[in-house]
């Protein structure tokens, strides 16, 4: 029988059906909507279409929404300014910097100046350290990785003393995936293996994963015969493989060789359409979290 698919996009409709109530709820108690700003610079037209789902999703959540686009010729302190300005600003709980920025900005310097209770992007050091500490240092969980974790749990998998492969060691997926599973507490307590370039015996790792998690950047890297036959196989990839003659639009492949997963796996997510829609659905949720920590005056508390 054919796994099971894990849908983002159907999964992405019942989280953001859920933040909807959870708008109205603030609203009511404390007269203002959960504020987001999306700063743009440049014109890469991938960052303008990531931009524009994002504040899209926020206006449909009826979110306080700016949409802050400054030219590529802006300077890294005109930036640092503006970004000071959005901390200080009371209405605003979340600040995102699409990435990448101009080459004679710092990325680092950038990020690093957003206040770590606004950074509902969850790339800021101090985030991630209350991510590594868990339970309730936990203050945002990066989208990606939370995206990750709420496909396993809502899939019904079975997380508590599984083994997981997580295949990729990026700070925005790898690791943080890494860490948030093999935390103690639900929706974790699993065994984690970290595979990456290094790694002798790729293939044997896979094959023990009861949860396989792709982010390597690498179209077909994970085999049909790398599959545990049951396993969650969640396939972070996000590979332009060509063009659609017809449409003009690019043909997307993950990193596992889905077909022949499908066959093997219990449950496995597709690409497009599986994490991908999980993302923004993740910062929004940030978003509201950040709103309830301001409003309620808990956002300074350690
Ligand atoms: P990245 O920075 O591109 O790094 C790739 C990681 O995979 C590195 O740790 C690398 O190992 C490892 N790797 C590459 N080739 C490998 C191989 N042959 N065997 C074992 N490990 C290998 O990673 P990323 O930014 O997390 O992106 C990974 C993929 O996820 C990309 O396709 C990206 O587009 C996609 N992505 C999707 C979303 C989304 O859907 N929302 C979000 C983020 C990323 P080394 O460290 O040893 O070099």
């Amino acid at each position: 029988m054919p796994a099971e698919l894990i849908s983002g996009t159907e999964l992405r409709k019942a989280i953001l059906e859920e933040l909807r109530g959870e708008v109205a709820r603030i609203k009511e108690k404390y007269g203002k909507a959960p504020g987001l700003v999306t700063i743009l610079v440049g014109e890469n037209p991938a960052s303008v279409s990531y931009v524009t789902l994002k504040v899209k999703t926020a206006e449909s959540l009826g979110f306080h929404e700016i949409q802050d686009n400054r030219p590529e010729s802006i300077s890294e302190e005109e930036l640092l300014a503006l970004i000071d300005s959005y901390n200080k600003d009371p209405d605003i709980h979340g600040i995102l910097v699409q990435l990448p920025l101009p080459k004679h900005i710092n990325e680092t310097r950038v990020l690093y100046a957003i206040d770590p209770d606004k950074d509902v992007d969850g790339f800021h050091p101090l985030t991630l350290g209350r991510l590594l500490i868990g339970g309730r240092a936990v203050r945002f969980l990066p989208c990606t990785p939370a995206g990750i974790q709420e496909m396993l749990v809502r899939s019904g998998t079975n997380l508590d003393g599984a083994e997981v492969v997580v295949v990729g060691r990026s700070n925005i997926v790898g690791k943080p995936i890494s860490v948030m599973l093999g935390q103690k507490g639900p929706g974790a307590n699993a065994t984690v293996t970290l595979v990456h370039t290094h790694t002798k015996n790729l293939a044997d790792h896979c094959r023990r994963a009861d949860v396989l998690i792709v982010a390597a950047g690498v179209p077909g890297l994970v085999k049909t015969e790398w599959i545990k036959p049951g396993a969650t196989v969640i396939d972070v990839g996000v590979n332009r493989i060509g063009i659609n003659p017809e449409t003009g639009k690019a043909i997307l492949s993950g990193d596992v060789d889905f077909a022949g997963a499908r066959e093997i796996a219990g449950k496995i997510t597709p690409v497009p359409g599986g994490v991908g829609p999980m993302t923004i659905a993740m910062l929004m949720k940030n978003t509201v979290r950040s709103a309830w920590l301001h409003l309620g005056g808990g956002a300074s508390e350690a």
